[in-house]
């Protein structure tokens, strides 16, 4: 990922910023296409992960569609060229101004997440004359016990529709004269690693499915949601995720009607590995048990690891020095602003460039102006000299 002439050309450029490799995106979506796109899903691609449009053109450019969590991310969406079709809104608090914007562009769908939310969506589809295509997102209650990974599917978190609330919501919506169901929708959770939780969502998926159709209800659209994971440890190793198995995972066990359309939300597998943070060594001190990097970039321009203890891989580009351990930290006033601990990395010293790899979901958009720090850049590999 970092050859000599781009570590050359990255030297030159003010620290910290983020820097998109997009050969790997294009080899990533190249995957999702092979594997996804082909078998006639329908993948919109979450800019909660990532919002820069250049990564968006590109990724539209695949034939993905947006999948939006406010009414900025739609605005940003439309602005780098989906269309209103291409999009789907969701989110378990959207405000009405957000759903107004979303009606006013006549947006592909709402995944709806409470009974509540789809009252206020009729209501405000019928003040404007119009009706809005829905989606009920609803919790598949996929077992936490084996699988702690899984953070969103399960039935006392905040997030959608409980069984228990079901068959009132199906036996209230033809009341609701502004909505059109067209789909269900699950999202177990982020960074999932393995397959198996998603076995368990297609059987969830297909056992709802037969329920509300049943009940007299067409649905055309099985949105399982993204939260596919990345290989954080081995980003050289596994720069592009095993889509074959993924996608070959549904084909086997998810169930369609004739009239179904199976749909994803993918953030991190997409765009997760083709971004780093290339950070500058400002200063190198040595404590009484440990040798400390302080870097440039901090929590500030990477939240994940104070957030969520995530684990991110650091490449030296500028020392083939023999190794030190180190912990790599940054300048803010927080004992959490610490990228790694105890990491035996070559020798650095003030002015070397080090990438802290797999940056590219929840990287940059997470970023904030704590401090009073500087905005920062985005740059890609084929603007580099
Ligand atoms: C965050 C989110 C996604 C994307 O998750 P990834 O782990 O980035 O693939 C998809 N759908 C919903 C509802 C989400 O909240």
């Amino acid at each position: 990922m970092f050859p000599d002439q781009i570590i050359d050309s990255l030297r030159g450029l003010k620290t910290p910023f983020y820097y998109y490799d997009l050969d790997v995106l294009r080899s990533t979506l190249t995957a999702v296409k092979e594997h996804g796109l082909s078998r006639g899903y329908h993948i919109h691609f979450a800019l909660k992960a990532n919002h820069q449009t250049r990564l968006l053109e590109l990724i539209r450019s695949y034939g993905l569609g947006a999948d939006c969590v406010s009414g900025g991310e739609i605005t940003r969406a439309l602005e780098a060229g989906f269309t209103p079709a291409d999009i789907a809104f969701a989110g378990v608090g959207k405000s009405d101004d957000e759903i107004l914007l979303a009606l006013e562009k006549d947006i592909f769908c709402f995944n709806c997440e409470s009974p509540q939310e789809l009252e206020v969506i009729n209501s405000l589809a019928s003040k404007i004359g119009t009706r809005a295509r829905i989606a009920l997102r609803l919790n598949p209650n996929v077992n936490a016990e084996t699988h702690h990974y899984i953070t969103t599917g399960l039935n006392e978190n905040k997030f959608g529709i409980n069984e228990e609330d079901l068959d009132d919501v199906l036996d209230k919506l033809p009341e609701l004269e502004n909505l059109e169901l067209i789909g269900i929708h699950f999202h177990i959770g982020s960074q999932v690693e393995k397959l198996e939780p998603f076995r368990e969502l297609c059987s969830r998926a297909n056992e709802l499915n037969n329920y509300i159709e049943d009940k007299g209800f067409k649905l055309s659209v099985i949105n399982v949601g993204g939260g596919f994971g990345i290989n954080y440890a081995d980003p050289n190793g596994h720069s592009i995720p095993d889509f074959e198995s993924f996608f070959g995972l549904f084909d086997e066990h998810i169930v369609l009607k004739d009239h179904q359309k199976l749909h994803f939300e993918l953030g991190r597998s997409i765009i997760g590995q083709s971004g780093s943070l290339i950070t500058k060594v400002l200063y190198t001190k040595s404590g009484r048990a440990k040798n400390f990097a302080v870097v440039d970039a901090g929590m500030t321009e990477l939240i994940r690891p104070a957030l969520y203890q995530a684990s991110h891989n650091i490449d030296v580009l500028t020392s083939e020095l023999p190794p030190k351990k180190y912990d790599v930290v940054g300048p803010i006033c927080e004992s959490s602003d610490t990228f790694r601990k105890d990491i035996e990395i070559p020798e650095l010293h003030r002015g070397d460039l080090v990438a802290i790899r797999s940056c590219g979901a929840y990287g940059e958009v997470m970023k904030s102006q704590y401090n009073l720090r500087p905005q920062i850049a985005s740059v890609y590999s084929d603007e580099l000299a």
